[in-house]
């Protein structure tokens, strides 16, 4: 048998979130934080014209989509970085920093990709457990030390929904030593109405060491296309494109991104939807007796402690797909009205079960 690296044998698996069926043929897929909408007219346009390139290899440098995000967001674009998702880029950030000795350090439970990107960088993974579900980032300061490059935020936490505000995060990074980097992970930031939670960019524009990382994969909509980005000052993002796999984002990805900033304005309307199904899912929750911890992404989350597994299961009865974190909690996606409301009948019938 050929040799294997040892820590594929340990490595957690990623496990994405499955869709299910209920016996009457129902599915609401509330288990991988997507956007409930297809995609826009405009977008589906772009794309169906771009197929017509796709015999020739996609733009290396996705130069396109590098300065519109340049121009969008009023940055250099060698400050800027793409990603074939911002898994990718969390792989990537990886990349640059993990070697034997190297130490990361996130919240946890967070974006269950960290711990496995690390291992698979050969970097070591410290978890600071979450208080009350949110990050306790006076923990996560005291846990930098020598070896420490890099400590990932994931502002809203993935899967809590809770947040950092401005004057726990700004004191944290004033803890954090100039070498080590930060990484504000704001895949949910559109869907943050809390105005005490800094934007991200604002926060890297007066610090070198922290880089912001986003997606289009939900508020855009492009969870299939799989584009992200990473923005943060020129010897960042120069070190994590070194660490782009060539051609990685692909043709359409590039052009079905570009033409999302485009129709932003239409786009954000559907995140303004969402916010509000996202109110009154939490509100409707809380009547039930739940215990619901304020959420500024497109889920929420239940903590279910040994009936998670359980929870999962009734509310797939009913064609609701949820994801379970076994022993912990659920983390349910705020979908269409109707989703939704299949989803808190489930979730009202478990509790009076
Ligand atoms: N970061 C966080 C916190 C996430 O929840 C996700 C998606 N689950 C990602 C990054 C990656 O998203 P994508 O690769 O689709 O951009």
């Amino acid at each position: 048998m050929p040799r294997f690296r040892t820590i594929l044998d340990t490595v957690p698996p990623y496990r994405a979130g499955k869709a299910v069926v209920s016996a009457d043929g129902r599915s609401y897929k509330l288990s991988s934080n997507e956007s409930p909408y297809e995609p826009l007219p405009s977008v589906v346009e772009a794309i169906s014209k771009a197929a017509s390139r796709i015999h020739l290899y996609p733009d290396p440098g996705a130069t396109g989509l590098t300065n519109a995000l340049a121009e969008r967001y009023g940055v250099p674009p060698e400050h800027v970085a793409v990603g074939a998702g911002s898994v990718t880029l969390v792989q990537q950030l990886f990349e640059t920093v993990g070697e034997p000795g190297a130490e990361v350090i996130y919240a946890w439970r967070s974006f269950e990709a960290y711990p496995l990107m690390a291992d698979l960088a050969g970097a070591t993974s410290v978890q600071v457990p979450l208080v009350d579900e949110a990050h306790h980032l006076d923990a996560m300061a005291e846990a930098i030390t020598p070896q420490t490059r890099m400590v990932f935020v994931c502002n809203p936490n993935n899967p809590t929904g809770t947040v950092v505000r401005a004057a726990e995060l700004e004191a944290f990074l004033d803890r954090v030593p100039e070498d080590v980097l930060v990484v504000l992970d704001e895949a949910y930031r559109e869907y943050v109405r809390d105005a005490d939670v800094l934007d991200g960019l604002t926060v890297y524009r007066e610090r070198p060491n922290v880089a912001v990382l986003r997606t289009f994969s939900k508020a855009y909509g492009l969870a299939g296309l799989r584009v992200g980005y990473l923005i943060a000052d020129e010897p960042v993002a120069a070190a994590v494109r070194k660490t782009t796999v060539p051609f990685a984002i692909n043709h359409l990805a590039q052009v079905a991104a570009v033409a999302s900033l485009d129709a932003q304005d239409e786009l954000l309307e559907r995140v303004d939807s969402v916010v509000k199904e996202r109110t009154r899912v939490r509100e409707a929750l809380i009547a039930q007796g739940w215990t619901v911890p304020v959420t500024e992404a497109n889920f929420v989350w239940l903590r279910l402690d040994e009936r998670t597994m359980e929870f999962a299961a009734a509310c797939a009865v009913e064609g609701v797909a949820v994801r379970p974190f076994e022993g912990e909690g659920a983390r349910i996606s705020i979908g269409s009205p109707e989703a939704n409301d299949t989803f808190l009948a489930a979730a009202a019938a478990f509790r009076n079960a």
